[in-house]
Order: structure tokens, then sequence, then C-alpha cells
């Protein structure tokens, strides 16, 4: 049963007042809040059974490393992973793409050579790749939009030529909102023989993941995004590229032997798991995982869906609002601007009403020139957001406008 008081109460962080009023938190594409099992998980680790995990013999870490590596199977079952050894502990979303961007244009580029993007990924689906052009000196190519923020997969089809050597694409862009078609875009890049990567930073967190279905080559998200800790996210690569990759960092962990003359590695995915990892943290993501399980992803998608439906319909009705990315496929981020207002004043006065919302170009300053705008103001929505908090930005986003 979806009862948001009950859920609600498993975030005390939602009842506290700011400036006197009471939060209405709609920042959750940037970090959602964290579960009191989470927390009580984390700590109980740390009180009970913290040791360094898999090298030790001893009583707790072998405890560590079991709790660190069940989260690796409560991950791989939540995307449907075919193995475990595909999942890759990281820092998060971004340390997967620069890992996938280093090691991949390392053994699999050279000058010329060509990676196609979309034009609304994050800068962290962007700069890697510009990293490697500098290094490696490889060319950016990107998929263009319609207007209301929908990709243009026949212009996606022309851009493919003998140097495409992989595809990166957002499941969900975190300033439109917008759904990507990427078992379609992950098709093509098939069709045309090259891997490609897909961005679920902004789609893990709110509907169900498949990407055994999806066929991806790689999968990257973050744990501080789905109501885990901070510190923690996914790499997801297909067995076969995890096995032909060059490692990306070395040192503990992730060797076979090491002598001074020649080094042989791990297996993935230890092999891209250099130094101590964050097993507490993982062990908290895995317990946000079972929450979301225990709620259930089909009904927190559900629930999302109706807040976002319900705040563009009351969004829109309000003078000189225009609200970005498409009215179908639209996920739980609703990006708008108010006539001339600038989207840091009225931010900053929704602030003042205990709103808080994200402001400014949300690292995606491609997709803003796209746009011809400096940038948003964002709401996003995640499990635990009422119709309620939705009313009160409706009303915060009227007042601050009567102001201007
Ligand atoms: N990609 C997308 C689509 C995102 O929304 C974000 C976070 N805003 C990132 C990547 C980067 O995530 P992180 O900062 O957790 O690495």
């Amino acid at each position: 049963m979806y009862n948001i008081n009950d859920i609600r109460n498993d975030f005390p962080i939602l009842s506290r007042n700011v400036y006197d009023k009471p939060l209405v938190y709609l920042d959750n594409a940037a970090t959602t809040q964290k579960p009191l099992c989470v927390l009580d998980a984390m700590r109980e680790e740390y009180l009970n059974v913290n040791a360094n995990v898999h090298r030790g013999v001893h009583w707790m870490s072998q405890q560590a490393t079991e709790l660190h590596e069940q989260a690796r199977e409560t991950v791989r079952q939540f995307i449907h992973a075919a193995k475990t050894t595909e999942i890759v502990f990281t820092r998060g979303t971004t340390e997967g793409i620069n890992l996938v961007a280093s090691s991949f244009a390392e053994d699999f580029m050279k000058e010329g050579d060509e990676v196609i993007v979309t034009v609304m990924e994050h800068h962290s689906d962007i700069v890697p790749w510009q990293l490697q052009a500098r290094r490696k000196g490889i060319v950016l190519k990107v998929i263009p939009m319609s207007d209301d923020g929908v990709l243009d997969l026949e212009a996606y089809q022309q851009l493919f030529t003998e140097k495409t050597k992989i595809v990166c694409a957002t499941q969900v862009s975190n300033v439109l909102g917008t759904i990507n078609p990427v078992k379609e875009i992950v098709r093509i890049a098939h069709e045309h023989g090259v891997p490609c990567l897909v961005d679920g930073a902004q789609s893990a967190p709110h509907f169900k993941v498949d990407v055994q279905d999806m066929d991806c080559d790689f999968f990257v998200f973050s744990g501080h995004k789905m109501y885990g800790p901070t510190g923690i996210g996914i790499l997801y690569g297909k067995e076969d590229w995890l096995d032909k990759l060059p490692p990306y960092q070395g040192g503990g962990e992730m060797i076979d032997h090491v002598s001074f003359e020649h080094t042989t590695f791990e297996r993935p995915p230890l092999k891209f798991e250099a130094g101590t990892p964050d097993y507490i943290a993982s062990h908290g993501l895995a317990v946000a995982i079972d929450y979301m399980n225990k709620l259930g992803l089909e009904q927190i998608e559900a629930h999302e869906r109706e807040l976002t439906r319900y705040a563009m319909e009351q969004l829109s009705q309000i003078d000189g609002m225009k609200i970005y990315g498409p009215k179908e496929h639209h996920d739980a981020v609703v990006s708008f601007n108010v006539g001339n207002i600038h989207h840091m004043d009225m931010g900053t006065l929704l602030d003042r009403l205990g709103i808080a919302v994200r402001t400014g170009h949300h690292c995606a300053q491609p997709l803003m020139d796209r746009l011809g705008i400096l940038g948003t103001v964002r709401a996003s929505f995640a499990l635990y957001n009422t119709k309620e908090e939705i009313d009160a930005l409706v009303a915060g986003v009227k007042r601050v406008s009567k102001m201007f």
C-alpha cells in the first residue's frame, strides 16, 4: 500500500521548517533525502561490523565483505543485469562515465574517431569525452532535438560514419524530463557495430530499468539520487566489454599479482575498483533499493507521473509560464520560466517561502544554448512528494510573479 503519510515519516527531514515555513523539497533530481532505514543500516554497520573488505581473514572483515557483495547482488537484480561481475561500484554517475571514457578511448579510439552524444546530455557525459578529445584528438558529434525536447532519430542515423566508435545518451533528461527511446538508440548503435552507454542518473530512481532488455553496453547511475548515500554509484558493463577495457585506476584490490617488472590485474568488477571501496555506502544503497522495492517501482512511477502531470497542468495556467520539454514521455522533472523573471530571482524568492527548487543551467549548458536561454527553474519530484506541495509551489510562483 502506498501510504504517503507513512512514507513521509520515514524521512524525518521532510517535516522540518525553513524560514519558519514547512519545507517543500522539490530538488530531488539534484539529490534525494534518505529514509531512516538507510541511515540506521549505515550507523549499525559502523557500530558493529566495520572492517576493510576483501582482504581480511577475520570475522568482521568477512561480515563487511558479505554485506558489500550482497549489495552488488541487490543492484544486479535492481537493473536486471545477467551477472554480479557486471556491476562495478563507483562514486557516482560522473565517475562511471569518466571510467568508460578514459578506458574506452585508451584502447578503442584513435585520432579522428567519433563519439555521438545527445544535445541534452549532462556535462558529466560531455566533458569526460572532451578530455579524451584533447588527449587523443577524437571528435564529438551531437544528436539534435526538436524545440519541445524530443531527440531527432533520423538525424541520429545520419551521424554515423566508419569513424563512429561509441554512442552516449541519457535515458531521462535532468532538465527537460524527456524520456528518451534508449532501446531504439542502442539498437541503431548496434546496427552500426558500435556500443552504447546509457546515463541512468535520472531514470533508475523513477522506473524499472532492465539493462538486458535495453541491451545497452554500459549503464551508469548514482546512489544519492535514489534515497541512498552520497559517494556511491554504479557502472554496469557487459561482461565482454569489462573484460576488454583496460583498468581506470591502479592500486590495491584491482591486481592479481604485482612485481616491479610486471603486474597482472583482477577480473572485473575488481579490476575497476582500485583502493578501499565505500563499503558502508554500498550497503546503504542496497537498503535504499530494498526500500524502493518494498514500495514497488510501479507504484513509485505511478505516483510521480501523477505529480508531474498535476504540476504541469497547474503551472501551465500561470500567466507568462513557459514549461520546457515534451508533453508526453515526460518524467518527474519540470523546468520552467515565467515571463522575463530571472530564474535566480524566482528560485531565491521561492526559497523564502520554504520551497526548495533548483535554478540555473543544471549542468547542461549546451542544452541551454540550444533553447536560447541562460537557465530555468526546475522542480523535481520523488516518491515522498505530495499534491499539496505542488499546490504550494504553484501558489509560490504566482505570488513571486505578482511581485514583478
Ligand atoms: N547525468 C545526469 C542526467 C544527471 O542528472 C546527473 C546529476 N545531476 C549526473 C549525470 C551526475 O551525477 P553525479 O553528480 O551523481 O555523478
